[in-house]
């Protein structure tokens, strides 16, 4: 399998180099040059197989003979170590957990992943590589969780000052190591701003830099991984399915589109937003527009630009009306988001965060319409506790802190302050 980049102006490069470089050098996003199909044999089966071997079939295509099959079931199956639950809220309602990582939150999956190979990648090699990461959240937390001791690979994780919760910032600046935080004066989108500029500048040639977001396609594939889980174990039920996917940089979304093109069977996807809703905008009006970014309770999805809709109008090529036949669009308020999280607790129990509070909310909107026998699954992005504060304040209670997290909320947190571009610069160069 080869990748091209979305911008069309790079050579086609294989696995192992595209995830080294993370992005193209014409700062294009990488692309799979085709969309590798599962046979059906392989979904009439899939309950009966692990859950590595299944992650191995489903990754496989993608990397080839880059990483030998051993070692590759070693990288899943570590990735994997957890579980990915779906609780029910009502008849046809469930919540996918993706919180049980080590980091509470779904972006474990592609880091843990992304870690393990790229330290394999590099294993033989002498030079050091450069993980350079930009997070609105919980990125950073699991980057720095995935990458911590990988022997050849430094990870500086940028994230904006202030406008990420106590739990997140604790959980990207406590560990030391081969970790370096900092904290820019700015938001999220200048945060990506200033990882893209770094991949481009030549005064930076000689450092081996590459990125961990979404953008790299070692962080974004595997997220495919958690859609097969909750297919296998849905399965029975017989139902057209509908996942909603609370969507900030649309990599998470992304990822469960191409898993449907390789043919699992997702009938539609919603793509819930808070009031950062360029894709919503887009898919009503056809024409996309960023704006700046908006600061929200739900705040790992305060993307004004998301990095990963193009790979998306990509798998579409660019057709709004076949776009339109499976992803729908909704954007939510906090005051709608908090009235969700009321809801949710009111009839089931569940104690939702922001994030998957406006999932639910996008499966609502869509099943308005549409209800014949569907099942609607809102992906769980992170554990509750993550966003202690709005949580205990909304539902009026107390939430446990898992001890995972504890642990880490009795360290001292350490960050770089910068302002612009040019101190990121500076510190690469030395
Ligand atoms: C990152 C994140 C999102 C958004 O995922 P994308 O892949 O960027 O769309 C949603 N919820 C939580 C909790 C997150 O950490």
């Amino acid at each position: 399998m080869r990748y091209f980049s979305l911008n069309y102006n790079s050579k086609n490069t294989l696995f192992q180099d595209a995830v080294k470089k993370g992005l193209a050098p014409d700062r294009g996003l990488y692309f799979p040059e085709r969309i590798p199909k599962l046979s059906k044999s392989f979904f009439d089966g899939i309950d009966k197989m692990s859950i590595p071997e299944m992650a191995y079939r489903v990754i496989k295509p993608y990397i080839g003979n880059q990483i030998f099959k051993d070692k590759l079931m070693e990288i899943v199956s570590e990735t994997l170590d957890f579980d990915f639950p779906i609780i029910e809220i009502t008849n046809d309602i469930g919540a996918l957990e993706l919180f049980h990582g080590p980091t509470l939150a779904f972006k474990d999956v592609g880091a843990r992943f992304m870690a393990r190979a790229l330290g394999h990648l590099n294993e033989t090699s002498k030079e050091k590589i450069t993980v350079l990461v930009a997070t609105s959240g919980d990125t950073g937390g699991a980057v720095a969780n995935g990458f911590l001791g990988i022997k050849g690979i430094n990870v500086i994780i940028l994230y904006p000052k202030g406008k990420i919760s106590e739990i997140q910032e604790k959980q990207l600046t406590t560990l030391g190591q081969n970790i370096t935080a900092m904290k820019v004066d700015g938001v999220f989108d200048d945060c990506q701003e200033m990882v893209k500029t770094a991949f481009l500048d030549p005064a930076l040639s000689e450092v081996n830099l590459t990125s961990a977001n979404s953008i790299n396609i070692a962080r974004w594939l595997p997220q495919m991984f958690y859609y097969f889980i909750a297919y296998r174990s849905l399965k029975s039920k017989n139902k057209k399915l509908v996942f909603s996917v609370p969507s900030g940089n649309f990599g998470n979304i992304c990822a469960g589109i191409m898993a449907q093109q390789m043919g699992l069977p997702i009938d539609h996807f919603i793509a819930s937003t808070n009031v950062n809703d360029a894709v919503p905008r887009y898919l009503e009006t056809g024409a996309y527009y960023p704006k700046p970014t908006l600061q929200t309770i739900s705040n790992a999805m305060d993307v004004g630009n998301p990095s990963n809709f193009v790979r998306i109008q990509k798998i579409f090529n660019n057709d709004l009306v076949k776009m339109k036949k499976i992803l729908s669009g909704f954007r939510f308020t906090d005051q709608d988001t908090k009235k969700a999280m009321k809801e949710i607790h009111k009839i089931s129990g569940y104690v939702a965060d922001p994030h998957g509070a406006v999932g639910y909310l996008g499966l609502k909107e869509y099943f308005l319409n549409q209800k014949e026998n569907l099942y609607g699954v809102f992906l769980e992005t992170a554990h509750p506790s993550k966003f202690l504060d709005s949580v205990n304040q909304t539902l009026n209670l107390e939430v446990q802190i898992p001890n995972r997290l504890k642990e880490t909320l009795s360290r001292n947190k350490f960050s770089i302050p910068i302002k612009d571009y040019s101190e990121l610069r500076d510190y690469l160069l030395n």
